[in-house]
Parts: structure tokens; C-alpha cells; sequence
């Protein structure tokens, strides 16, 4: 039997990151994300795998994110047994996410049940606050540089991608070859991340993210972007709203706060960090402070640390969050989930979003089929807990805060290897951007390539 890759999720999709690959005798599944977004996407969370769970014999994870990580508790309950490979850092940040993840399950079932609107009863949670945390003992943790043995016959290698703390790319060998599968990588010009490490030569194919594939970002700086579409609302008295991820997104906007506030440009307005896992995230940087461009040093300093805004105020308790309702402008929220799907962000969009005073601003990757897509999309109204909220409230999207780099980067990377790779797979990305990314591989790279179909198995 020659080798073969089966594409469980990430294929024309940008959640759900799953890949099976069977060689040298062994299964191996890089990633394990959990679908995002349209409800036909998330009704795949629940749908059976297409191998048994118990004969997978490795596991690796390209970082922490939960589209990459999230259906790792449930593999383990469908009775995985084996190692999850990740890096240190990752290792780290899964120690917040997969726990969250599973609270976030049960909340929601809670609140249907509670609530009456959902059509199954009970609605159950896809896994639980302990699964996430029984998951975390499966992980083994794995230098970058440092090949491993993911399993018979499949050996792996982490590189940094540039795109979180922990991220990775990860080159697999079997059989006599070579395969990277990206993960999800970097820019080239980000604040905190460094950008990626060149890609491998010669390699049989490369698997390739292409969330940006169809847009470059605006190379305005930031910082500029962040000024003008915040300040009106600020000087309004209007309160921002920023779903954004806790982990990565967050660090990099109170990274560009805080350069605003010390040139004097960003007035002291108060910015609630409403995550439960803010304070440890930051902790995680510190530890791995040759990991990124921060200085570790003024990282530790309650007042100096770079990844907090001046007026920085953590906001741990889920009685503290729903207090921020009364809370007047001006004012910033930053809370997650970054495409809004779930978490605290959604009460306090419930809140805000009928202000027209109020600002919403968007500052990553928004997936059809979220609620921050069809705010991005302009709809006068959102469901949110099974009611009709109205959009009074502005809504601003900004560029350049994105831990994903952009075509431009995309492509960089993709041709940083002296010799190219022979073959490259598109996924992890929405129609507009795999097709972009096809037509710049086929004109720039000169390689053949494919767009996977979902559950579609190809030969390597
Ligand atoms: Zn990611």
C-alpha cells in the first residue's frame, strides 16, 4: 500500500484542521481542530471518524488554537490511547484552551437547555471541562529542530511558523519522503511573532494554509488603523467592542495600545481584558522569551510590560464580565472568541450592539457562518442566544493584526525553499482564497497542486 493522506476537515473549510496519514504501516492524524462556524461545519464535531480512534497511533499538533486542538478530548474519549505530540509552548497554552474549550461546551448546553432553543433534548456539550483537562495528559512535548518518533515508521519535525507562541509547521518523513504540513503561519513583518522558517527542499508535497490567499493585507501600520477607526468612538463616550482570540490576538492589540499610549497618541481610556486565561497567557510569553520579539525582561514588569495597555484591567470572574454591562464609556472590551461563536464576547455584543454609539471592531479572520462574519457583512441583525439582536452599534474591521500572514507572505514562504516543493495541497481556506492561492502557485511557483475535497484520501 503507498502512502496516503485522507483530508478530515480544513479542506475548503478554514476550521476543523484534521489530516489522516497512513504510511509505514502506522496512522497518524496531524491536528485534531474542531469545526467553526456555518452548522453544517460544527454538526461534523459530532460525526464518527472514518478509522478507529483506538488503532491511531500518533498524534501531532501544530499549536494550541482549538481549530487545530479541539476535538482532541473527544478523540481520547472515543478511546485514543496513544501520545499527542506538540511543542513546549503549545503544551502550555493547551493547558488553557482545552479545559476552556470544554467549559465553553458545557456553558452552551447549559444556557439551551435553560433557554429552550436548541432542538435536541438535552442538548449535551460535545465534551466536558474535565475531558479538556484529562486531553492534557496525553501530551508530550517535543523541542522544535528535534525530529521524533510520532509512530512505526513515521518520524516528524516541529519548525517555527511564526503564527502564535508554541506554533509550528511540521515536516513528516515516511517511506523515503517528505511531507510539511504548514499549520497556520505567520507574516513576515509581525510585531511579536518572528516570521517563518524556510520551507524544507525538495519536498514530496506541502499541505498549505490558505486563510488569506485571496487578500494582502493593508500594510498601513497598525497602529495608524487601530487610532482612526477607535477614536471617534472614544471621544463619543462610545465603549469598543473587540472580539478577539485570548491567546496571540489579544497580545498583539494591547502590544499596539501600549505603543500609542507611551507616544502620548491613545488616550487612558480603560481597556477590560475579560478572559479568565488572560494573566496566564502572558506568563507563557515570559517563559518563552527567545521565542519572539518581546523583551522577556520588561514582560515581568507590572508597569513596563509591553503586552498591556497602561489602563490594562483584568477581568478573571464571570460575575466581573457580566458587571462590564454597566459599565459607561469610553471604554475598551477586548473578550473572546475572536469570530464571536461563543464565550463572554457574546453578551457583551448582546449589550452593545443596539448603541450606535458603540464600535465593534473586528480584527481577525471571521469564518462564514459566525456571527462576527455577519457583522463584517453588515446585517442589521444577529442571533445570539436565540434572540434577535440589532446592529446599531458601528462596525470596523481592521488589517495587519492578523496572526495569519497574507498571500503575499503565504507565497514568500512557499518559495523560501531552494528547491521546491514537487506538489502543494490548498487547504484551510474559504473558496476565494484556495482559488487565489491556486492561480499565484500555478503562475509564481510553477508546481502542480490540488484543492482537497472534505474526507477526499490522495496517494503521496
Ligand atoms: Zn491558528
Amino acid at each position: 500500500m503507498p502512502p496516503t493522506l485522507q483530508f478530515l476537515g480544513a479542506a475548503k473549510s478554514v476550521t476543523g484542521s484534521k489530516f489522516l496519514l497512513k504510511a509505514g504501516g502506522s496512522e497518524a492524524l496531524v491536528d485534531v481542530g474542531l469545526f467553526q462556524g456555518l452548522k453544517d461545519l460544527r454538526k461534523r464535531n459530532w460525526d464518527p471518524l472514518p478509522m478507529d480512534p483506538a488503532k491511531v497511533d500518533g498524534v501531532i499538533l501544530t499549536h494550541a488554537h482549538i481549530d487545530h486542538t479541539g476535538g482532541l478530548p473527544r478523540l481520547i474519549k472515543q478511546g485514543y490511547t496513544g501520545p499527542v505530540y506538540c511543542t513546549r509552548a503549545s503544551q502550555e497554552l493547551l493547558g488553557l484552551l482545552l479545559p476552556d474549550a470544554g467549559h465553553l461546551q458545557e456553558e452552551e448546553a447549559r444556557y439551551a437547555n435553560k433557554e429552550g432553543f436548541s432542538k435536541h433534548t438535552p442538548a449535551l456539550p460535545l465534551y466536558t471541562l474535565e475531558d479538556g483537562e484529562a486531553a492534557l495528559r496525553s501530551l508530550v512535548p517535543v523541542d522544535y529542530g528535534k525530529p521524533f518518533k510520532v509512530a512505526p515508521g513515521i518520524e516528524a519535525v516541529f519548525h517555527p511558523s511564526g503564527h502564535i507562541l508554541g506554533a509550528a509547521f511540521v515536516e513528516t518523513r515516511f517511506e523515503g519522503k517528505r511531507v510539511v504540513f504548514s499549520g497556520d503561519v505567520g507574516g513576515y513583518q509581525n510585531a511579536v511573532m518572528r516570521g517563518p522558517q524556510p520551507l524544507p527542499d525538495g519536498l514530496d508535497a506541502v499541505l498549505v494554509e490558505s486563510t488569506y490567499g485571496g487578500r494582502k493585507q493593508d500594510h498601513r501600520p497598525v497602529e495608524e488603523q487601530l487610532l482612526e477607526k477607535m477614536k471617534p468612538c472614544l471621544d463619543r463616550g462610545g465603549v469598543v467592542v473587540i472580539p478577539a482570540f485570548a491567546v496571540g490576538r489579544c497580545t498583539i492589540i494591547l502590544y499596539h495600545l501600549r505603543q500609542l499610549q507611551d507616544a502620548g497618541k491613545f488616550p487612558d481610556v480603560p481597556v477590560y481584558l475579560d478572559s479568565p486565561m488572560s494573566t496566564d497567557a502572558t506568563e507563557i510569553y515570559c517563559k518563552y522569551g527567545n521565542e519572539h520579539n518581546l523583551r522577556a525582561d520588561l514582560l515581568k514588569s507590572s508597569s513596563d510590560c509591553p503586552i498591556r495597555a497602561r489602563t490594562t484591567r483584568l477581568v478573571k470572574k464571570a460575575e466581573d464580565s457580566k458587571k462590564l454591562n454597566n459599565q459607561r464609556g469610553p471604554a475598551i472590551i477586548i473578550s473572546a472568541s475572536g469570530m464571536a461563536t461563543s464565550g463572554r464576547i457574546t453578551h457583551h455584543l448582546k449589550n452593545r450592539l443596539p448603541d450606535k454609539n458603540n464600535l465593534v471592531l473586528l480584527v481577525g479572520y471571521q469564518a462564514v457562518g459566525t456571527r462576527g462574519r455577519d457583522l463584517l457583512e453588515g446585517k442589521p441583525f444577529v442571533r445570539i442566544h436565540g434572540e434577535q439582536v440589532e446592529v446599531r452599534a458601528e462596525v470596523k474591521a481592521i488589517n495587519g493584526l492578523s496572526a495569519h500572514g497574507d498571500s503575499d507572505d503565504i507565497m514568500k514562504w512557499l518559495g523560501s525553499a531552494k528547491v521546491a516543493p514537487k506538489k502543494v495541497f490548498l487547504v484551510h481556506g474559504e473558496d476565494e482564497g484556495l482559488s487565489a492561492m491556486a492561480k499565484r502557485v500555478t503562475d509564481e511557483l510553477h508546481v502542480p497542486w490540488h484543492i482537497p475535497d472534505y474526507m477526499e484520501t490522495q496517494p503521496l
